[in-house]
């Protein structure tokens, strides 16, 4: 085999977060011993990592190792970023799309690093208007571009599943620095990404 991926886990922290999922089965009045649930607490302890690996991510050091000299100085945009993310209020899904352009200063990265980013911050227990700024932060502090734009939209799944179940919402949220902060190109920006826009 050329290729093969593998996932790690922490044996310790598996093991206790097994034992917790088990014992909030029994208290959501499910039995954790049938057949189909034997399994569950131990797949909810890897998914809940795996969901959360973001912590041990460090996005300025994905950004620096892909930086480049380069004398570029218009707009680059990556849109349509998947991302998933897990509110901080009820660790319920959020999922949606991230657009980011930049305007380099003498260094640009590489677009994938871009999309990395996204994931570093997204998979961590989050609020989306600060999950927007961090990924602002990351690329301003790394690359010291002329400017940067995130715009987010995002579907909740605590609103839509539960609370005011509003099914159809979606939460968009912006973060500006630098020539974005200008109104030209702000709405080159936006209008370059409003195909994909709701
Ligand atoms: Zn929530």
């Amino acid at each position: 085999m050329a290729y093969k991926k593998t996932e790690q886990y922490d044996d310790k922290i598996t093991s206790s977060l097994t034992e917790n999922y088990k014992e909030t089965l029994g208290l959501l009045g499910e039995n954790a011993e049938r057949e189909g649930l034997l399994k569950t607490p131990e797949r909810m302890a890897k998914a809940m990592q795996y969901l959360t690996q973001g912590y041990q991510m460090d996005a300025k050091a994905i950004l620096n190792s892909a930086k480049f000299h380069e004398e570029v100085s218009e707009m680059i945009i990556v849109k349509d970023i998947e991302l998933y993310s897990m509110c901080e209020h009820h660790m319920l899904p959020f999922f949606g799309k991230a657009h980011i352009a930049y305007i380099p200063n003498g260094f640009i990265t590489g677009l994938s690093k871009i999309a990395r980013v996204v994931d570093v911050y997204a998979r961590r227990l989050q609020v989306q208007e600060r999950l927007t700024t961090q990924i602002l932060d990351a690329i301003k502090d790394t690359l010291n571009p002329l400017g940067v734009g995130v715009v987010i939209e995002a579907s909740h799944l605590c609103m839509m599943m539960r609370g005011v179940q509003k099914q159809n919402s979606v939460t968009t949220t912006s973060a500006f620095y630098g020539e974005f902060l200008k109104s030209p190109t702000r709405s080159e920006f936006m209008k370059l990404i409003s195909a994909s826009l709701h």
